[in-house]
């Protein structure tokens, strides 16, 4: 093995003979695969060789880049679509051919039903369960409406039965061999699952039987749920994106959520009558009960300050609200005014509860408004120009903190940040390669790459700088925001390079872009986005109540920058040159300095300067 290698570097010595050992190359990057099923009518192809050859797609030149990438839009007609490449250099030539396939249809199951809709009577006795209209892992609570629906001999009388609770409910045939019912859950009925049973009966004898293969759950609410871990969060929705969903944000360990029901492995919270949330269900532990949750009285609301030596090295203000348990909530904030607005479920405003104390600098006013019967609304204004960040604790029982940190202090004019700690996050890594350019280049590199040159130029302007990785590993989000955390970072940017999907021409979408979830943290993203146009970028556009997990936090500002288009091939080339690397962590660099210059506090020693 050793012998090989040692020759192989011998031959690498000298060119022509390295050029004779490696004939022109042909990678492909889209299709991924030698046969891959596509449904729809546009699809991207991208694949690179030697910048010097020629490449051609289906027959037709295109144009490669200096880069050695060539891309193309194809359009699938047949149900098969054969994508040949070829590339030529000097005399030589490669070729390979992939396919896209239309995916099939269940055509089985249609033309039974074809069947019998056409009225024709099936010989044996049968009954099929259709299971397409019950949502997989759905909990059906009451006043949830169960479809159920099934095949079975014409003209019959079918029944089903639900675990032996719901017991030979007639269901009603719609068309020859077609039968539905409509189940409607009744409000107090206990929690049980099984399968749906259905029997199907001649004039005296039950003749078929059959159960569904899906098991369902019905019944059985409210449930109250205890959140059982520090990392849980509010979902808003079901969210079924890449993403995850749109959150509300975090929720303290041992609150106490009212479950109404559950889908896709996620409870349905009733924060108030009209509003609920979502939840993992890993995030909580059930604990059935009869007894409604109790209204509740908000108790003191004290304003306190915690000194400079607390754990976040910028200071806080800490707003204490008396609660006789752990009540959900959901938080927002406002800019400019700067404010952090909380809802608070189940509690009641009880009149004469404002102490304010001197040393709280940072907030400005604490006013509260009872929205609905049991949804109270705390309004905080700050006194400080920008976000630092907040969060909402408990302390011992349903003692309620919203931590608010005080903006950093600036230490020396010319060095804004100086001492400042920094979270540089570089997308994806390990087996999460993120997008892919058609140089095969992957975006975890990418942004490793650029990552590390941010991490440099920062340490230069005198930063402290946390990275949530330095090498090709696979982090989980949960990890990454506890290594921004656990650092005592101040504020994090997330490096990403964009990509479009398969359906879109990757020579036209192009451009840079930031990201924030939370309109405290839009001036951030609003200042890195104008420095990294300043580079000659094409605007993709500042985009807010973003869902990435990492733009989720409130307790530190955020932002995620997506440098450019590593789908499109021009901007490709900019990604992977070191040199213009270097440019884009300059430019998002002077963006922090810019971000600290107005929004964080200046000591009287680095005023000095100025007089
Ligand atoms: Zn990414």
């Amino acid at each position: 093995m050793k012998k090989i290698i040692f020759v192989l570097f011998c031959t690498s010595l000298s060119y022509s003979t390295w050029a004779q050992y490696n004939p022109l190359t042909l990678g492909i990057v889209i299709p991924e695969q030698d046969t891959v099923e596509y449904p729809f009518s546009r699809y991207r192809v991208a694949a690179h060789t030697d910048p010097n050859a020629q490449a051609f797609i289906n027959g037709k030149k295109v144009q490669v880049y200096s880069s050695g990438a060539f891309v193309d839009m194809i359009f699938p007609t047949e149900q098969i679509t054969a994508i040949e490449f070829m590339v030529a250099l000097d005399g030589d030539t490669v070729k390979q051919t992939r396919y896209l396939i239309k995916p099939s249809t269940s055509q089985e199951l249609s033309s039974e039903i074809v069947e019998l809709h056409s009225g024709e009577v099936a010989k044996k006795w049968f009954i099929q369960p259709i299971l397409d209209p019950l949502e997989p892992d759905k909990w059906y609570g009451p006043g949830d409406v169960i479809p159920i629906l099934a095949q079975g001999t014409p003209g019959k009388t079918l029944s089903y039965s639900i675990s032996g609770h719901y017991l030979n409910v007639m269901m009603h045939e719609t068309n020859p061999g077609m039968y539905e019912a409509y189940h409607k859950v009744d409000t107090y009925t206990p929690l049980f699952e099984g399968p749906i049973e259905f029997s199907l009966k001649g004039k005296w004898l039950t003749r078929s039987k059959a159960s569904s293969s899906e098991i369902i759950k019905v019944g059985g609410l409210p449930i109250i749920g205890l959140v059982n871990t520090s990392d849980a969060y509010l979902n808003i929705g079901l969210g079924s994106d890449r993403l995850g969903g749109a959150k509300y944000g975090s929720i303290f360990q041992g609150v106490e959520l009212t479950i109404v029901g559950e889908q896709n492995g996620l409870y349905k919270v009733a924060l108030s009558p009209s509003l609920h949330a979502w939840i993992p269900k890993r995030f909580v532990d059930l604990k059935q009960t009869f007894d409604l949750p109790s209204q509740s009285l908000s108790g003191n609301i004290r304003i306190a300050a915690i000194s400079e030596k607390s754990v976040h090295s910028q200071g806080a203000d800490v707003i204490t609200v008396s609660l006789p348990k752990r009540l959900p909530y959901i938080t927002y904030t406002e800019s400019d005014p700067n404010r952090i607005i909380v809802d608070i479920f189940g509690a009641t405003s009880n009149t004469n509860w404002k102490i304010l104390l001197d040393e709280a600098s940072g907030i400005d006013e604490v006013r509260w408004v009872q929205v609905d019967d049991d949804r109270l609304r705390l309004f905080i204004d700050l006194t400080h120009k920008g976000h630092w960040g907040y969060h909402v604790e408990y302390g011992w029982r349903g003692q309620m903190r919203i931590v608010v940190k005080r903006p950093p202090v600036i230490e020396e004019a010319l060095m804004p940040l100086k001492n400042r700690i920094i979270a540089i996050d570089a997308g994806h890594g390990g087996r999460n390669k993120g997008a892919l350019g058609s140089t095969g280049v992957m975006e975890k590199e990418v942004a490793l790459a650029i990552s590390k040159k941010l991490e440099e130029l920062l340490i230069e302007a005198g930063a402290k700088v946390v990275m949530t990785r330095t090498d090709d590993s696979y982090l989980y989000m949960s990890e990454r925001a506890k290594i921004v955390r656990d650092n005592h970072a101040e504020l994090l940017v997330s490096i990403h390079a964009n990509s479009i999907g398969y359906a879109t021409d990757p020579r036209k979408m192009s451009g840079t872009g930031a990201f924030y979830k939370h309109m405290a943290f839009k001036p951030l993203a609003e200042i890195i986005y104008n420095k990294m146009r300043e580079l000659g970028l094409d605007d993709y556009g500042l985009t807010g109540s973003f869902n990435f997990t990492l733009n989720a936090p409130t307790d530190f500002p955020n932002v995620l920058v997506e440098t450019a288009f590593l789908s499109n091939p021009v901007e490709e080339i900019f990604l992977l040159d070191p040199y213009y690397q270097r440019r884009m962590a300059q430019q998002i660099v002077e963006g922090l300095e810019e971000y600290y210059t107005k929004y964080a506090h200046w000591s009287n020693d680095s005023l000095e300067v100025y007089k």
